[in-house]
């Protein structure tokens, strides 16, 4: 067997807390106790909010925080050529779809549509696409095309099922509900999800995916937060011949009040506890994790 690979992602659009803390501290735990790699990656695919000052504080927190990785890091904004290849393999097998609509004429088809009752939700609480744009003909998608409209790229989730058929992942740790073991994933929650937004040409989804095989990631180790988000995940890999990992996602750190942690909250900043004298040894006291 070779040796097991975990990975810290963060995001730089912003400054870590201490959720990405315990994240990054227990995924590096993980990887010595077992002998395996410690991965760092940038996903930096938001051009519009991602910032050199907080890819260079990242790297500073970490290393504060006594971690050590793998060289190089690696940073998905380097490459967009891979993950159009793989939307180029989805698109030939006729699971992608151009839509147009910007956000206000989705938020009024959902408005339109859910007069009946309340349009149905993903499990991050967003009204599901109402996919008028993938009943547009061939002909129709050129014109649009043509004319120099700007479009995201969605995965038609119903065809996209029916060619994966039922699919697992191994949950080592547990969903927000306790779920874990051998779990059944349900992308059809998440509807017609965007794999390539207007103005970057992937996604989330898209690049974890790729870059997880790519890497060689054999466990992914994150928050809860993510937990209903692999049911998509595990639909890319089998659609893309990748393989999966196993998974194990994390309780969340929250604030006083019971609160998710934001980026922008200066009391749960990892920079902020540390100007306020606080150690390595207290951020891992502070998120429960033995020294
Ligand atoms: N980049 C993601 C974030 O900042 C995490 C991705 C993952 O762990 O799958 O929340």
């Amino acid at each position: 067997m070779p040796p097991p690979v975990f990975r810290f992602a963060p995001s730089p659009n912003g400054y870590l807390h201490l959720g990405h803390a315990f994240s990054a501290l227990l995924n590096f735990d993980l990887a010595r106790q077992n002998g395996g790699q410690f991965l760092l990656r940038i996903e930096d695919i938001d051009s519009a909010r991602c910032r050199p000052e907080y890819e260079a504080a990242i790297y500073e927190d970490l290393a504060w925080l006594g971690l050590a990785w793998e060289q190089p890091v690696r940073r998905q904004s380097e490459h967009l050529a891979l993950y159009a290849d793989a939307l180029a393999r989805l698109t030939g097998q006729g699971l992608v779809y151009p839509a147009f609509e910007s956000r206000a004429e989705i938020a009024r088809l959902v408005a339109e549509k859910g007069t009946a009752g309340p349009w149905p939700r993903d499990p991050d609480g967003t009204p599901l696409y109402p996919g008028v744009d993938r009943l547009l003909s061939a002909a129709e998608r050129a014109e649009k095309i043509a004319s120099g409209a700007p479009y995201a790229l969605r995965l038609d989730m119903a065809a996209a099922c029916a060619r994966a058929g039922d699919l697992t992942w191994d949950e080592h740790g547990a969903g927000p509900d306790g779920e874990t073991g051998t779990l059944v994933a349900q992308p059809q929650e998440w509807g017609d999800v965007i794999l390539a937004r207007k103005d970057t040409p992937t996604s989330y989804h898209l690049s974890v995916v790729i870059d997880d095989a790519l890497q060689g990631v054999s466990h992914v180790v994150r928050g809860q937060d993510l937990f209903h988000a692999t049911s998509v995940h595990r639909l890319l890999q089998h659609l893309l011949d990748l393989p999966a990992p196993s998974y194990r996602h994390h309780r969340l750190i929250r604030d006083g009040a019971g609160r998710k942690l934001s980026k922008s909250d200066d009391a749960t900043g990892i920079r902020e506890l540390r100007a306020a004298g606080a150690g390595p040894q207290d951020i891992r006291r502070i998120v429960g994790l033995s020294s």
